[in-house]
């Protein structure tokens, strides 16, 4: 068997492309679109991650605005810059980046991020509103793993799909992204028993556990489309997924490995979220106006 390599970097720069078209149109009418990342650790592989944002997000034409707090932020502290950056006009996207000091309360602060500026669906009230199919943001490596398969013509409706893990911000919105597509959805994770029994009848298997060679050639069926979603970072510093590449190939009909799959499709997503929330803003700046003068 042949397996097809599902690279994220074209479809990265096809989204990228629309972000910087969508940006320069909001443009003309005078609104650019600013993204704000709030960050509080110095985990150095993390200030990496928001300054590849920061460069997509100038690529794109659009502004971008981090606000480093510090390893010894508070609760209070970030509470209020959330509250401030959901109150303020100018800012259209909001990011809370993790990892977090270990005192504050997450799900608290994530709360704290307006539903329309919530770029990565981080906010409870987005995962609620994807349940019942009511507009959202879905957080955007959900969502990548879903323009992935339709960049590469994975066909979803009524095929099983395994999803491995379960997490708010990658198994559960996914999941409910494939269900709103037709899928058959199994959700697996660290209770389900041997991974095979649910993977082997899948035609896709997502893997987002965060276990470094978790899923194995043996664990899917032949022609089955493998979507590698997992970080990890090895003792000499080298990323790689959650799936054994080296046994999945040859077995699998495709596979978006890690690095170079979902990952930057993620990145040029939240560039997108942030466009669509500027142009949302805008339409109700407009009728807001409309209304005020009838
Ligand atoms: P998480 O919150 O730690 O969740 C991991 C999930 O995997 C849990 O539901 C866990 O099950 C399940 N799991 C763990 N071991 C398992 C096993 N042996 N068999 C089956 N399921 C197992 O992690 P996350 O935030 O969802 O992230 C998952 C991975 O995706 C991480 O490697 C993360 O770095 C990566 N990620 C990548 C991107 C990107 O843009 N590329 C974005 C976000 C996350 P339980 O619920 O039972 O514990």
């Amino acid at each position: 068997m042949n397996t097809e390599v599902l690279s994220g970097k074209p479809l990265a720069a096809l989204i990228q492309q629309r972000a910087h078209d969508g940006t320069a149109r909001l443009d003309e009418e005078g609104l650019r679109p600013v993204l704000a990342v709030v960050v509080a650790t110095d985990d150095e592989a993390t200030h990496w991650y928001v300054r590849s944002i920061e460069r997509a997000a100038g690529r794109a034409g659009m502004g971008c605005r981090v606000l480093d707090l510090g390893p010894d932020a508070t609760e209070e502290v970030l509470a209020g810059v959330l509250a401030d950056l959901s109150a303020e006009p100018t800012v259209h996207g909001i990011i809370l980046q993790t990892p977090l000091p270990a005192a504050v309360r997450a799900d608290r602060l994530v709360g704290l991020i307006a539903p329309e500026k919530d770029i990565d669906g981080a906010n409870p009230l987005s995962l609620g509103r994807l349940a019942v199919g009511q507009p959202a943001f879905a957080p955007a490596t959900a969502r990548a793993v879903v323009e992935l398969l339709d960049h590469f013509q994975v066909p979803v409706a009524g095929r099983n799909v395994a999803v491995v893990g379960r997490s708010a911000v990658v198994g559960k919105p996914l999941s409910l992204l494939l269900l709103e597509r037709d899928a058959t959805v199994t959700i697996c994770h660290s209770k389900s028993g041997p991974l095979e029994r649910h993977t082997r009848s899948a035609d896709i298997v997502v893997v987002a556990a965060g276990r470094t060679g978790l899923l194995k050639g043996s664990h899917v069926s032949p022609e089955a489309v493998v979507i590698d979603v997992g970080t990890n970072v090895l003792p000499d510093g080298s990323l790689v997924g959650d799936v054994d590449e080296a046994s999945v190939t040859g077995v699998a009909g495709g596979l978006s490995p890690v690095p170079g799959g979902v990952g930057s499709v993620t990145t040029a997503l939240l560039l997108l979220h942030t466009v669509e929330a500027a142009r949302q803003s805008s339409r109700i700046e407009l009728l807001t106006a409309y209304i005020s003068r009838t």
